[in-house]
């Protein structure tokens, strides 16, 4: 079946013709499929459990994903314009399922557990992350960089201190929560980099990357602005008031 097929090509005289599939995952989905392809006396085929009856796919996912409770710190992961690598990392992070050396310990593989940035300490989430003198020069940087006080604190703790601290939608929030998530990212690639690539970068050089990243993400956000309002505001458009072209400056 091609990847852009539509409903009706799997249906044949008004019956499904659903293609054999061993793949496991689609059982589920087969089975919940009715067994006639429409209901008697009507001919439009339509997704019940959309408000409209139209399919899309941010309905067929709510509808096949399994829900969980909320979060209470889903903002300091998922929030608007985070880059989505650092936002997944920070969250697999925070279930403390990266591939440490404490974790690789735990599962039978064997190496030296040694924090690869210090060469001293073991290496676990806390570690890697905050309790590495590595890693705290870093911080260091970016908490005077993104007006976060310099605090010692574990993963958890800073989670929680983010979640009551950083609510709100203000730019400086964004702006912390933005350096948090890219800090943790650029230290787990720095980490990696040592590990499998052999090659290191100084802190400094780390954070200069981290800086990249939050004024790379700031410029993008004022480009996006500058352009609605371009576009508002355009003179060649009918009913434009010809105000001056607006542009919000982040930095
Ligand atoms: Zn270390």
């Amino acid at each position: 079946m091609e990847h852009n097929a539509r409903v009706n090509v799997l249906i044949n005289n008004l019956e499904w013709r659903i293609p054999i599939t061993h793949a496991l995952g689609w059982h589920p989905i087969i089975d919940a499929i009715p067994s006639t392809s429409t209901p008697k006396g009507k001919k439009d085929i339509v997704w019940l459990d959309s408000p409209n009856h139209s399919f899309s796919v941010k309905v067929a996912w709510e509808q096949l994903r399994i829900h969980h409770q909320m979060v209470d710190w889903h903002d300091i992961v998922w929030f608007k314009n985070v880059v989505p690598r650092h936002a997944f990392l920070l969250w697999v992070a925070i279930q403390r399922k990266l591939s440490t050396q404490d974790r690789l310990h735990w599962f039978g593989i064997h190496g030296p557990n040694r924090c690869s940035l210090c060469l001293r300490n073991n290496e676990d989430h806390n570690h890697l992350f905050f309790e590495c003198s590595y890693t705290k020069a870093l911080w260091w940087n970016v908490c005077d960089r993104c007006d976060i006080p310099r605090m010692t604190k574990s993963l958890d703790e800073w989670i929680r201190w983010a979640t009551v601290t950083w609510h709100g939608k203000s730019f400086v929030n964004f702006s912390r929560k933005l350096g948090f998530t890219a800090t943790l990212y650029c230290i787990w690639q720095e980490r990696n980099a040592r590990i499998f690539a052999d090659v290191s970068k100084t802190s400094n050089l780390v954070f200069d990357q981290i800086e990249c990243i939050i004024d790379t993400t700031k410029s993008l956000m004022s480009f996006s602005k500058c352009r609605s309002v371009e576009v508002i505001n355009n003179p060649a458009r009918p009913g434009s008031n010809h105000k001056e072209v607006n542009c919000i400056n982040y930095k």
